[in-house]
């Protein structure tokens, strides 16, 4: 790996934010039930903060299997005619869950 002194090339990192000003949406698709969701960039940004898009897939597990392994996330730009088709996934409320996580003893 070259040196970069620390600075990151421009353009590898896409925030949420840049997606958001850009107008564009986020496409992630679960790659084991292929199931493509659409969502808001400004709306996942509420939820994880202003984090790299490509990060969102390790963040968000797929809503019909439940895996997260698989999800692929892409940022675009549909055009007017795409976005017709396109549901978008907004977000409706953020709860707070307690859940209770089980583990052997070693
Ligand atoms: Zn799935």
């Amino acid at each position: 790996m070259p040196d970069t002194g620390g600075r990151r090339k421009r353009g590898s990192e896409w925030k949420l934010s840049n997606a958001h000003e850009v107008g564009q949406l986020v496409r992630v698709q679960c790659g084991l039930c292929g199931v493509k969701r659409w969502y808001q960039p400004g709306d996942l940004k509420e939820i994880f903060g202003d984090i790299e898009a490509e990060l969102v897939g390790r963040k968000m597990s797929c809503e019909r299997c439940g895996k997260h392994d698989f999800m692929h996330v892409e940022t675009q730009n549909p055009t007017a005619r795409e976005r017709q088709g396109i549901r978008v996934r907004r977000l409706a409320e953020i709860r707070m869950v307690r859940r209770v996580v089980w583990k052997d003893e070693n």
